[in-house]
């Protein structure tokens, strides 16, 4: 078969009844995107639309590029205790947690997500390389894949936690555990050589609160490991992604030179200021500390929903500082199926962004976090065409989209 092979490209025109393009500020009427191959050509007046495109009308929709979320886990569905945790990486089998990864990986194409940023298999070992490779082959559905593979943390300081169990057995683990500056450079080779795109740690654990009020953790990496692992990340060109939750996992996460930090929700003042010195990215993964806070406090562990009470008002410091924040739920930390990942855009706009901000977090933003500016996120000449569509003004009510109605993944549509 040469099937494409005398036909030229076919140019595809989507008329926008209102296109918010992540960009600009402000949406604009009466637009067409052209759409040659998987890239957008030019975004014209639809008086001038070319004969002989294609059209596709949405012109009674608000069209918008493909949203893009920093912080997911497909192998993961749902963990508010450590038993829902424990029972994904004990009674099923990597194939299995795979099998599921496919369908949420097609729940967060369908839901307009078509880039994801997943962090870490949870156990799977290099299953994201796999699902990653299967969309990207057209076996399945899903979005882009960013993806960390197996992520790194210190002996003893991750899930499943030995101390839960016979000490006869030895317990699958999380992550990969390093111990020493070696280690944790050869965890890093590892990954990148099995198709890491990012390096993902957990930079702290075991929160507990000051009486002053303030929280604070334990560090799970010397100085020399996690200067290691962020060494070895960055002169491969790769990037650094850590877990960290308090000022004690935050700043040397950012010495050290991670790129992005995730959860956060204890950062105080000096994380924040650390934060714009160094460029960094905030995923704030609002949605998954909400699920997990009341569960979690049942269980007899309050410190989630402590730090969900404080959390609005940090949003709001770093918002005002100026801290970049990059749209991050942690779905999979949270059931794929109950909620939509677009409910943290509800979040940022309740803790003071405006609609468009809490966009772009999760267009432009996001692109950038993932040095994909240009490409991914816009509407714009030469990007990916990576476009979504819903009925009604997310502008006017922010919760629109989570419902959408219309998904372009890479010139094709897929809903
Ligand atoms: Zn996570």
């Amino acid at each position: 078969m040469m099937a494409g092979y005398f036909i030229n490209a076919q140019l595809t025109a989507i008329k926008c009844g209102k296109l918010i393009d992540g960009k600009n500020d402000q949406p604009q009427l009466n637009k067409a995107i052209l759409i040659e191959g998987n890239t957008i050509k030019d975004i014209v007046e639809q008086s001038v639309i070319p004969r002989n495109a294609t059209i596709i009308d949405l012109n009674n929709k608000t069209v918008l590029p493909g949203l893009i979320d920093c912080h997911t886990h497909v192998l993961l569905q749902g963990d508010i205790t450590s038993e829902d945790y424990d029972v994904q990486l004990l009674k099923e089998s990597i194939p299995y947690r795979t099998l599921r990864a496919s369908a949420a990986c097609k729940i967060a194409l369908m839901n307009g997500f078509t880039t994801i940023r997943d962090l870490e298999t949870e156990g799977a070992m290099y299953a994201d390389v796999d699902l990653k490779k299967a969309i990207n082959n057209n076996v399945i559905p899903g979005p882009r894949m960013f993806v960390s593979t197996r992520a790194i943390n210190t002996t003893g300081h991750y899930a499943i936690s030995n101390a839960e169990y016979s000490w006869e057995l030895h317990m699958p683990k999380g992550i990969q555990e390093i111990t020493g500056a070696d280690e944790a450079r050869r965890a890093v080779r590892e990954q990148i050589s099995y198709g890491a795109d990012w390096i993902k740690i957990y930079a702290d654990r075991s929160y507990y609160r000051l009486s002053d009020s303030s929280f604070r953790s334990f560090q799970n990496f010397t100085k020399e490991e996690i200067e290691a692992i962020a060494d070895e990340t960055i002169k491969s060109g790769k990037f650094l992604a850590s877990h960290a939750v308090t000022r004690d996992g935050i700043i040397y996460s950012l010495n050290a030179g991670a790129r992005t930090i995730e959860h956060g929700f204890a950062m105080d003042d000096e994380c924040m200021d650390l934060m714009i010195k160094k460029n960094a990215y905030w995923c704030p993964t609002a949605t998954v500390i909400d699920y997990v806070a009341e569960g979690r406090a049942k269980a007899g562990n309050p410190i989630n929903a402590q730090m969900l009470r404080t959390l609005p008002s940090v949003f709001k410091k770093a918002l005002q500082k100026g801290v970049k924040i990059a749209f991050g739920t942690d779905v999979g930390g949270f059931d794929w199926q109950k909620v939509p990942q677009a409910r943290e855009f509800t979040f940022y706009v309740q803790w003071g962004m405006t609609p468009m901000q809490a966009i772009k977090s999760a267009t432009t933003v996001a692109a950038e976090l993932l040095n994909k500016k240009g490409q991914l996120g816009e509407i714009s000449k030469n990007a990916f065409a990576d476009i979504i569509a819903v009925n009604g003004d997310p502008l006017q009510d922010i919760k629109i989209l989570e419902n959408i109605v219309f998904v372009m993944k890479d010139g094709k549509v897929v809903k």
